[in-house]
């Protein structure tokens, strides 16, 4: 049962704790009652979630911050949390399809979601609801962290992804890590 839920996905029983956002004029955004773990090593403010995996029903439309974080930066496959898969033209990923967005899509796309393993991938091509659209299978060569989606605290919330390297990260409170895709190869999903 717990290995159809995937590792990302938040459970009933994980709350968003309380925080109050404050703005430090020049500096950005800060909690009043801000520790050490709130921010990561880029010095980005995230948002706070108690963490109980497995406990009450599975919340599938919403991603846990610190898994996707932990997913994302440490590049777990992002169903089972097991390694990904990986050969000589990359890391394995799936995304929805969006072949008509842009010419050469999607070399340089941000993205959310973390890789995924094969078995996971051949599961949730035909589960997932959200791939049941149309979804691609990518082999990535790169794959930078480049930035953080969140809530942008600047003339009234609005979410927005935000690269790292941008003042304007100061002003955000991070739900998502992103990574950005490159030397990106479309694939197929072989059985
Ligand atoms: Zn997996």
């Amino acid at each position: 049962m717990r290995g159809q839920v995937p590792y990302i996905v938040s459970w009933s029983s994980e709350q968003f704790l309380p925080a109050t956002v404050v703005d430090r004029p020049g500096y950005g955004i800060a909690y009043t009652d801000e520790i050490l773990a709130d921010r990561d090593q880029q010095g980005v403010l995230w948002q706070r979630k108690s963490v109980s995996p497995g406990q009450g029903r599975p919340q599938f439309g919403q991603i846990h911050p610190l898994r996707q974080r932990r997913a994302m930066r440490r590049l777990l496959c992002g169903i089972c949390g097991g390694p990904p898969d990986q050969n000589e033209q990359g890391m394995l990923w799936l995304v929805r399809d969006f072949r008509g967005d842009w010419p050469g899509w999607p070399e340089g796309m941000a993205v959310t979601e973390p890789p995924v393993c094969l078995n996971c991938a051949r599961l949730s091509a035909r589960l997932c609801p959200e791939l049941r659209k149309g979804f691609v299978a990518l082999r990535v060569g790169r794959s930078a962290v480049t930035g953080v989606r969140g809530v942008l605290y600047q003339g009234g919330p609005s979410e927005i992804n935000v690269a790292l390297d941008d003042p304007t990260v100061r002003w955000v409170q991070a739900a998502h890590l992103l990574r950005q895709l490159t030397e990106c190869t479309i694939t197929e999903l072989a059985e």
